[in-house]
């Protein structure tokens, strides 16, 4: 390792790469990775920094097919071997899902970390300096590697499985499920305190199947779901509710797709507490279990997904679906 940590960003997008538009009064796409870094007082203390310029879109425009780019390119960073850390800034809204994506498809000590902003580069409150600052402090630690991909926003380390955004436009806007966060950097302290949380891998595809999220809600029918099979849906992933319960529509929806040999995966829509098995009545968690539904436990349904996406590219069969989702 060098004396100096040598610490590659890489610029996606995002909220932190955006100005206001005069013309709309709404926040566009206006600068690069490289003006970002550049504007971040004592930056070049914490390493020797380089950006590479990936894209610039708004995290909403993020697709699979960009997933195995980026994927591709941090294997390609990492096997030139100096680089000791990476910092990916992105948009907050998709940055979960990303993140998870990583951490299943990239195995590395090397520290990834991501972060954004929730104020665009116009507000005189700008969070995205002291998030890259924090961003690459992390990157850098020693104390970092080993821990699988990062979130850092407003100071909290989280970790990708865990992480989900709670809040549309506070700063804080992140929080770790089940336990706590990974830790904090004040001021360019890194401090790790809670444990390692799991981490699975899965080899990274060449392709990335269609997979569906259905979300239950009272009422709803098997439209979406009959839907999400006729365009090709070789998997699904049902967004339950309580501890990962459906009604009758969508219960018979779950049966018909598993006949047809699609893998199902139950989630909820309850950001706390994660999916069992616990009741047996038509739609109730056990009797899915029963149908051969296989349960996400602590993974929420957008990162459910992702796993279940990455595992079929992987050819991944019903077992290997179940040892997977532990
Ligand atoms: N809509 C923005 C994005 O995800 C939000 C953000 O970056 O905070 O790209």
């Amino acid at each position: 390792m060098s004396p100096q940590p040598h610490i590659h960003f890489i610029a996606t997008g995002g909220t932190i790469a955006m100005r206001i538009d005069p013309a709309t009064g709404g926040a566009v796409p206006a600068l690069t990775g490289a003006e970002l870094t550049a504007a971040v007082p004592g930056l070049q203390l914490i390493g020797q920094v380089d950006v590479e310029e990936f894209a610039n879109i708004p995290s909403e425009h993020m697709q699979p097919e960009f997933w195995l780019r980026l994927a591709r390119r941090i294997q390609q960073i990492i096997a030139q071997g100096d680089t000791d850390g990476i910092v990916i800034l992105h948009g907050t809204d998709i940055m979960e899902e990303t993140a998870f994506f990583l951490d299943v498809t990239v195995p590395t000590p090397m520290p990834i970390v991501f972060t954004g902003a929730m104020r665009s580069a116009s507000d005189p409150k700008a969070d995205g300096p002291a998030n890259i600052l924090d961003a690459a402090a992390v990157a850098a630690s020693l104390d970092a590697r080993e821990r699988g991909v990062l979130i850092v926003m407003h100071g909290d380390i989280h970790s990708a499985r865990r992480v989900t955004k709670i809040d549309t436009s506070a700063v804080d806007a992140f929080e770790s499920i089940m336990p706590p966060d990974l830790g904090t950097v004040r001021s360019g302290l890194v401090e790790f305190s809670a444990a390692w949380s799991p981490r699975v891998h899965v080899p990274l595809p060449a392709q990335l199947p269609r997979v569906d999220i259905i979300t239950m809600y009272a009422g709803v029918d098997d439209f979406a779901l009959r839907g999400a099979l006729e365009r090709g849906a070789a998997g699904l992933v049902i967004a339950g509710v309580g501890a990962g319960n459906v009604n009758q529509a969508l219960f018979e929806g779950v049966n018909h797709a598993l006949a047809a040999g699609i893998p199902v995966v139950i989630s909820s829509r309850v950001p706390f507490g994660g999916a069992q098995p616990l009741y047996s009545y038509a739609g109730g968690g056990m009797a899915l279990r029963r149908a051969g539904a296989i349960f996400a436990h602590d993974l929420s349904p957008q990162k459910a997904r992702v796993l279940l996406m990455v595992a079929l590219g992987a050819q991944y069969d019903q077992r290997g679906l179940e040892e997977l989702f532990v």
